[in-house]
């Protein structure tokens, strides 16, 4: 029976399931260039053009081995815009007896497609992404009986599973499963990262660059210099180079921010991973293989790999898990509406002005500057959770539903209740301070609480904490903040509170 084989842009892997027995006689491949998903949310840019790109090469790459496919270019007059219309008039024209899909990222797309063998008339498939490393049904199993699900022993499972960094006596290698204490050290004087890749632009890329220009100008980043990788064969020179130029001191400066320096160490491979370019388990075998080599240190190396191995499948297993109903949480009943300077409007709080920088210039900042400036800075001024995710969900090149959500909502936020984050990850300006250069270039004064100078950071923290007193006061990770504010004399607590006040006027009246 011929096959309609639908591929997502964020499944551009030869692997995935819905190309596996692949009859190159009867079947059609279908991926298309959809309204609908470049405008649900305003997407960034380069993350539209990094997308359409990819495709269109991945897509050169099957027709190369003789598959037959049915590429619809955004501006083809006679597409629908919407994956519902296009695979309903490949359907038609075609004359395809069954549909073959592999699950999508996102629950709003599963739903839709779960829609479509009654709406078609035909049989529809829906296969597991086996390209994840755990599957539901394992994720499940693991949250069984357990009263907290935290990240830390998932991973020692999936360590074990995949006899990443173990030894043969079943310990994990250098005796220890985390080395997080090692990777904390704020930047050295006048660091700067060693120079990244820069793809050359092919006659495909330079044609949805124009198309994208055309179309997407009004939404919010740089469309160019456009530098990313569109091909697996690209995406794995960035790897390359990541392991031999930049694993050595991810470790080290894994939580570091500079001025100037949106990736550091940072390996920059989220947006090839999770359009499918690169698979999580080889770069975890290269990763284990360059410390076995003796080329990159043991914290660097296991911190690397707990971030794939273990924080991004297990975010994935948070977000199936409870999904649909996750996305209703809002346990900090958050409503103030996202300022103005998330989308670049001028402010004086250099390491906010400076993450968004990054954000608008590269659809990427790395993940500290994601928790802990963006997102703390929302965390503490209690910004609506749904605003603060479609931020983040349209201006990461990175960002799938599945993956952004639980990040956002969960652990900067702390809008899950407690799922994925054990304490919120609040933090005054004291922290930004030590791990980074950026208050020697600020108009705010770090080390002052209150007054016209005062980090907006240091009164917000304390604020927050006392807001949702009842919630966090018993947390049993948090009891020295709380002695310490109860030690703050009562005159100092309220002019604390007052410059909170303030500071929040201040945000909504567009002058912070
Ligand atoms: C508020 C917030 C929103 C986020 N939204 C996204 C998102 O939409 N998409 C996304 O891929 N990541 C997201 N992250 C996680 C993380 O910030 C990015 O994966 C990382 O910054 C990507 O840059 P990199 O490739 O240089 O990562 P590195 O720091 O080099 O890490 C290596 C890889 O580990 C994986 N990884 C690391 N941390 C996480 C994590 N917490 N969750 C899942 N995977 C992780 C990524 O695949 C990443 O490429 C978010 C984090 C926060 C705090
Ligand atoms: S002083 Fe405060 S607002 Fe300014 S850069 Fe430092 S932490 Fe950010």
């Amino acid at each position: 029976m011929a096959a309609l084989r639908l591929i997502l842009a964020d499944q551009l892997s030869e692997s995935i399931a819905s190309l596996q027995g692949l009859d190159k006689d009867q079947d059609t491949v279908l991926l298309c260039e959809l309204m609908e998903e470049a405008t649900y949310v305003h997407h960034h840019p380069k993350k539209i053009a990094f997308l359409f790109s990819a495709m269109r090469h991945f897509t050169a790459g099957l027709e190369a081995t003789g598959v037959r496919v049915r590429y619809v270019k955004l501006d083809d007059p006679a597409n629908t815009g919407s994956f519902t219309g296009e695979v309903q008039r490949a359907v038609k024209e075609l004359k395809l007896s069954r549909l073959i899909v592999t699950e999508p990222g996102e629950y709003r797309i599963l739903q839709m497609m779960q829609g479509w063998q009654a709406a078609l008339g035909i049989p529809v498939e829906i296969l597991p992404d086996t390209r994840f490393l755990a599957s539901h049904a394992e994720f499940a199993a693991w949250t069984k009986g357990k009263k907290q699900l935290r990240m830390e022993f998932f991973y020692r499972d999936m360590r074990k599973k995949h006899a990443i960094l173990m030894e043969p006596d079943g310990k994990p290698t250098g005796g220890e499963w985390n080395y997080d204490k090692e990777n904390r050290k704020p930047p050295k004087a006048g660091m700067k990262s060693p120079p990244r890749i820069s793809h050359k632009k092919s006659a495909i890329t330079k044609e949805v660059l124009a198309l994208v220009k055309e179309r997407f100008s009004h939404h919010f980043g740089m469309l160019e210099p456009f530098h990313y990788a569109v091909t697996r064969e690209e995406a794995l020179m960035e790897l390359e180079h990541f392991i031999t130029h930049l694993l050595p001191n991810f470790g080290d400066y894994q939580d570091a921010m500079v001025t100037g320096e949106p990736y550091l160490y940072h390996s920059f491979i989220s947006s090839y991973l999770n359009a499918g370019l690169l698979l999580p388990l080889e770069i975890c075998e290269k990763a284990e293989t360059a410390y076995r080599a003796g080329s990159a240190p043991l914290n660097a190396v296991e911190g690397f790999i707990r971030q794939i191995l273990g924080w991004r499948e297990y975010i994935r297993g948070i977000y199936w898990h409870f999904m649909p109903e996750y996305s209703e949480r809002n346990s900090l009943n958050t409503t103030r509406p996202l300022p103005d300077f998330y989308w670049g409007a001028p402010t004086d709080m250099f390491c906010v002005a400076e993450a968004v920088r990054h954000t608008r210039d590269h659809a990427y900042s790395h993940h500290i500057q994601r928790l802990m400036i963006t997102g703390n800075f929302a965390l503490l001024a209690g910004l609506d959770v749904k605003a603060v995710q479609e931020w983040y969900l349209a201006v990461y090149s990175d960002a799938y539903e599945w993956v952004e959500m639980p990040n956002t909502l969960g652990m900067s936020l702390f809008g899950d209740g407690g799922i994925v984050a054990s304490k919120p990850y609040a933090a005054s300006g004291k922290y930004i301070h030590r791990m980074s250069n950026y208050c020697e270039k600020c108009n705010y004064d770090p080390d002052e609480m209150t007054g016209e100078k005062a980090c907006p950071f240091n009164a917000l923290y304390w604020d927050f904490l006392v807001r949702h007193e009842d919630k966090f006061r018993g947390n049993q990770r948090m009891p020295y903040v709380f002695s310490t504010w109860d030690k703050f004399a009562p005159e100092k607590q309220k002019s604390i509170r007052a410059q909170a006040i303030t500071t929040l006027r201040k945000m909504s009246g567009g002058t912070l």
